[in-house]
């Protein structure tokens, strides 16, 4: 907590105890990086006054301010978890971990960060940093990648925080993590507690944690049918159970493997239409999946075709200036504004 307190980052979210605010930059900065989430933090902040403001607001408006941050489950839990909080206790967040831990998207990393900071509890957060310091430090060789492991690393985390200053204890923790016990080149030669560290007597920093997961990546091909008419093209809305539901795509074909235009086109079962450009190939790397996406531009020349297509394809028309307004998965966007001077 020394090191925290002369060290520490000057961050927003660190200056209030707002739990809007709290629980806002902790589930905006899961999975991402401070840099990247810091300018999202503040849209939110700037367009929604409090939890309410979020609750009413529609759900396209939400994925649009959360685009390219990617896990848009997040921002559809961000969501619920507004409406849960304005419905069922009138805007007020609860002030327990427990019941934190209830409430949509709040797993017991995000509820242990609002409890201890906005309120005070005691209780241990559990995040990577966290992780990869106590496991050097005290030499736990549990897999971090089992997820029977958390409960080692929360006892030792529980009987260490300062229950008179959780959330400075917290932070710290995570903070130091962070910028000193590092995943790679830990700075151990100027680290306050380098005397009582497991890691550093051993030589072992590179070894620990031990983090073996077995991922299996899913490749898919994507293959986006651009339909162009009249200065318009096609959308629709993906839906239910999909990593980017509630985001708007071009008509898709997906494959396994790899697709001629050729095998598209009759898989589509495609007419009367004029190919004007097949874009080159946009990888999309996610966690568990790699995605391999192909744009085919094409003019549909006969308005009864047009109609079947959106009809098979469950799309809408949009004009292209309206694109901007959508939320979109990243890689339309990017093959938008790669393609501006054809389209837009
Ligand atoms: Fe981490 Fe090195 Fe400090 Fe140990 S000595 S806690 S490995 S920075």
């Amino acid at each position: 907590m020394k090191w925290y307190q002369a060290n520490k980052r000057d961050l927003p979210w660190r200056h209030t105890k707002d739990p809007f605010r709290i629980w806002l930059s902790e589930i905006i900065l899961q999975q991402t990086r401070i840099d990247q989430g810091l300018p999202y933090y503040e849209n939110f902040v700037s367009t929604f006054k409090n939890v309410e403001e979020l609750a009413n607001a529609k759900e396209d408006k939400i994925l649009r301010l959360w685009q390219g941050l990617g896990y848009y489950s997040r921002a559809r839990n961000l969501h619920k978890c507004a409406q849960v909080v304005s419905d069922k206790y009138y805007g007020t967040f609860p002030d327990t971990y427990s019941e934190l831990l209830t409430l949509p998207g709040i797993g017991p990393y995000t509820a242990a960060a609002i409890a201890s900071i906005a309120f005070n509890e005691a209780a241990a957060v559990i995040d990577g940093n966290v992780f990869r310091l106590l496991s050097r430090l005290f030499g736990l060789n549990d897999n971090i990648a089992i997820a029977k492991s958390r409960k080692t690393f929360e006892s030792v985390a529980s009987a260490m925080i300062d229950s008179n200053q959780p959330a400075t204890f917290n932070q710290a923790i995570m903070e130091f993590g962070a910028r000193v016990c590092k995943p790679s080149n830990p700075n151990c030669d100027h680290c306050p507690v380098n005397q009582y560290c497991y890691a550093f007597k051993n030589n072992c920093q590179a070894t620990l944690p031990v983090n073996n997961k077995r991922l299996k990546i899913k490749e898919r091909y994507f293959n986006y049918l651009v339909g162009l008419n009249d200065n318009k093209t096609y959308l629709h809305k993906r839906n239910a159970g999909d990593i980017w539901r509630g985001l708007y795509d071009f008509p898709l074909i997906e494959s396994a493997k790899s697709m001629t235009v050729r095998d598209v086109l009759r898989s589509s079962d495609l007419k009367n239409i004029e190919i004007i450009k097949v874009s080159d190939e946009y990888k999309h790397i996610l966690t568990h999946q790699r995605i391999y996406a192909r744009f085919i531009l094409f003019e549909l020349k006969d308005s009864t075709f047009a109609e079947e297509f959106q009809h098979k394809f469950g799309c809408r028309v949009y004009s292209f200036n309206k694109l901007g307004a959508l939320p979109k998965p990243r890689l339309i966007d990017k093959y938008l504004n790669d393609h501006k001077d054809y389209l837009l």
